[in-house]
């Protein structure tokens, strides 16, 4: 099967969240079963610095406002395919991937992503000779107009599957943008782009593709309740026949605590007291009490709501109190990064901070912590529980989304693999620390839970078998 994959980040390539992990992984793995994925995505200057060898395999004069060329990774014998849309006018700009110096979405954001959508559109309806795909995959509310494009068009073209890593994401515009994105009026129906009155570009992808997945079956449920289904809960409870989650999977080669580049000495299940050396390293790196004799708690995270990080801010107390250190990595909201910082200082020694995105420190954090926290609000699926099952750092979540899918109360059964507290509350939140405390200080319970973790098959090769059926079954309805 030939499978153009559009979205609007990639690791390695650019990064801002689990979207990046998946778009970067999903497609590694449908090669290695034999298919032909090319990934579509804007060019960014990060992307056109590490992209490597590239030929131009298509131009255009105008793209919503300047001349666009479509670059094509060089690429070796069975490899992903990358592409990459090089149009200064809408992505030369320095910073954030979405967002000005300011931290506002740019005014043209519409513009930018229509035009990564027309580009795939054109490559969905053949216009390279030599990559025409069955089917063209989606990823969030930034490739919306993919399959509304598509469907739109009155050429024949490939099934259409739009894929929602986080409903709370939408891309809503006002509707005088309508003309502008080529939509034609009979789009702006229920059945079309209109969302509350203005364009939303999710709501599009939802209504128009043939299939749909999210990252997980419990967050395929919650988002067609009006819990969490954030305005969209009636069409995708209606489109429920055609809705399927599947969990994310995990590039096991890039997080594999045997031969990560980060952490130094490599170990395993079997060598996990190797962990205590970078679980030293850790504290002495972050200002925590270099102490074998109390249990590290880590938190990787976008410093958000949906994350529970002021649940968690309000936990810190309770968690010091309790024996426990914490070392939090991440950046978000002002009023939670000043919070976290704040606890810092307070708790010197026994609470770090670093704010900021820092790769080879999330990787070292799941090698030294003894556990990582995860305490989100609503969760599609989430990837650093999974990063923590993989290195031994046992994950202790909230009961939600696909938190619930990937991890199993230590206290709940015997093959236990961490620890679920219900979402949203302090007070649940510290009793589940407290209940991983407990577990912890008794060696041989904690080290069965952190190996039953590590033999988790996280990897891709399932995922991505459960993504060709959804494949399979959007080519079939055409
Ligand atoms: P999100 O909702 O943010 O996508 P996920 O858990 O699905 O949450 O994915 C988050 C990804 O981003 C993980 O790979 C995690 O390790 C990474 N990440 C988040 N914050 C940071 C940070 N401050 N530094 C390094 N990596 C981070």
């Amino acid at each position: 099967m030939r499978i153009l994959a559009v979205a609007s980040e990639a690791f390695p390539y650019v990064k801002t969240g689990g979207l990046a992990d998946v778009v970067g992984a999903l497609p590694l793995a449908l090669t290695e079963l034999g298919h032909d994925v090319v990934t579509l995505i804007p060019g960014y200057p990060q992307v056109l610095a590490t992209l490597g060898p590239a030929e131009v395999v298509d131009r255009y004069g105008e793209l919503y406002g300047g001349p666009a060329r479509i670059l094509q990774k060089h690429r070796a014998w069975g490899e992903a395919g990358w592409m990459v849309v090089d149009a200064p006018h809408l992505f030369d700009r320095p910073g954030h991937p979405y967002r000005q110096a300011s931290g506002a979405p740019w005014d043209d954001e519409a513009f930018r992503f229509a035009a990564l959508a027309v580009v795939a559109r054109e490559i969905g309806l053949g216009r390279l000779a030599a990559f025409q795909p069955d089917v063209v995959h989606a990823h969030d509310w930034q490739t919306g107009l993919v399959p509304a494009y598509l469907a739109l068009d009155g050429r024949m073209g490939p099934a259409t599957v739009m894929t929602v890593h986080n409903l709370a994401f939408q891309g809503q515009f006002t509707p005088d943008w309508l003309g502008a994105l080529g939509l034609p009026a009979s789009s702006f129906t229920v059945a079309g782009v209109e969302y509350y009155g203005g364009i939303g570009f999710l709501k599009a992808g939802l209504a128009y593709a043939d299939k749909l997945t999210t990252v997980s079956p419990t967050y395929a449920r919650d988002i067609q309740q009006d819990l969490w289904g954030m305005g969209l809960q009636g069409l995708l409870a209606a489109r429920a026949a055609d809705l399927a989650g599947i969990v994310n999977g995990i590039d096991t080669v890039h997080w594999n605590p045997a031969d990560d580049p980060f952490v130094r000495p490599g170990y395993d299940a079997d060598r996990l007291a190797l962990r205590g050396q970078h679980k030293q390293a850790l504290q002495a790196a972050l200002g925590l009490e270099v102490r074998g004799d109390v249990p590290l708690f880590v938190v990787i995270s976008r410093l958000a709501w949906q994350k529970g990080m002021d649940v968690l801010l309000a936990a810190v107390p309770a968690l010091v109190e309790a024996g426990g250190q914490l070392a939090v990595l991440g950046s978000g909201e002002a009023d939670l990064e000043g919070g976290f910082e704040a606890a810092g200082t307070h708790h010197r020694g026994r609470v770090a901070v670093r704010l900021g995105y820092d790769e080879p420190l999330a990787h070292r954090l799941h090698a030294g912590g003894d556990a990582v926290l995860v305490p989100s609000r609503f969760e599609p699926c989430g990837l650093t529980q999974l990063y923590g099952l993989r290195y031994g750092c046992v994950p202790v979540v909230a009961a939600t989304g696909g938190l619930i899918d990937t991890v199993v109360d230590a206290d709940e059964a015997a093959n236990g693999t961490g620890f679920l507290v219900e979402a949203g509350r302090t007070d649940r939140l510290i009793d589940g620390m407290r209940r991983a405390i407990a577990v912890w200080r008794d060696p041989p319970r904690w080290q069965a839970l952190q190996r039953r973790g590590m033999m988790q098959d996280l990897g891709w090769r399932r995922p991505a078998e459960a993504y060709l059926r959804v494949f399979e079954a959007a080519l079939a309805k055409r």
